[in-house]
C-alpha cells in the first residue's frame, strides 16, 4: 500500500530543543519539505482533504508560503500570501495578536478574490493558534468564507484548536 503523508512526516520531523530559545522544542519540516515524495504526499492531502470547498488557499509567511502555493496549483484555486507587518503595499488589513513574548501583525491585501470566496488557511505548524487565529479574522474581515485550517504538524498541549472555536482543522499528524 501507498504510504501515508502522516507516515512520512513521522519518518523526516526533526526536532531540536531550545530552539530559538530555551524551553521551546522546535519542530522542522524541512526534511519533509526536501524529500520529493514525502512533499509530494503531503501537499496530496492538504489538497484533498477539503477538495471541491474552496477557491482558495492563505498561506501564512513563510512557511505557509510553500504549502500554499504548491496546494494552490494542485487544487487548480488561487492563492493569497498573509504577511508580517508592514510588506504589502496598498489597502491592507491588519491583525495584531500576543505571541509568548511580545506582539506580531499579520496583514493581507483587501479586494484579491470575489466577495464570499472560500479559502483553506495553511501553515507548517499549528502552536497555540494565535497565528491562524490571527488569519481567520482576517479572511473573515476581507469578507471571504472560511472553509477550513489544513497543518502538517499540530502540536496538541499547546490547545490551538480549541482556540479556532468551530473551525475544521485538519493536521497531518498530531503529537
Ligand atoms: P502559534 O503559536 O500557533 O501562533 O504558532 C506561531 C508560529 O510559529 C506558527 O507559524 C508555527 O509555524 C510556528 N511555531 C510555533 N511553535 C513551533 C514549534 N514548536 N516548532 C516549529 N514552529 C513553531
Amino acid at each position: 500500500a501507498p504510504k501515508s503523508a502522516a507516515s512520512y512526516v513521522e519518518a523526516l520531523l526533526a526536532s531540536y530543543p531550545d530552539f530559538p530559545k530555551p524551553d521551546i522544542l522546535f519542530r522542522d519540516l524541512n526534511p519533509v519539505f526536501a524529500d520529493a515524495v514525502a512533499f509530494r504526499a503531503i501537499i496530496d492531502d492538504l489538497a484533498d482533504q477539503h477538495r471541491g470547498r474552496f477557491d482558495a488557499v492563505a498561506g501564512i509567511e513563510a512557511r505557509g508560503f510553500l504549502l500554499a502555493a504548491a496546494v494552490g496549483y494542485a487544487a487548480n484555486v488561487a492563492v493569497l500570501a498573509v504577511r508580517k507587518g508592514g510588506k504589502l503595499p496598498g489597502t491592507v488589513l491588519t491583525e495584531e495578536y500576543e505571541l509568548e513574548y511580545g506582539s506580531a501583525r499579520l496583514e493581507l491585501e483587501i479586494g484579491q478574490l470575489p466577495a464570499g470566496s472560500r479559502v483553506l488557511i495553511l501553515d507548517d505548524v499549528l502552536a497555540t493558534g494565535g497565528t491562524i487565529a490571527a488569519t481567520s479574522r482576517l479572511i473573515d474581515r476581507a469578507g471571504y468564507t472560511l472553509t477550513g485550517v489544513g497543518v502538517v504538524l499540530e502540536l496538541t498541549d499547546l490547545h490551538g484548536r480549541e482556540r479556532l472555536g468551530t473551525t475544521a482543522v485538519h493536521a497531518i499528524m498530531s503529537i
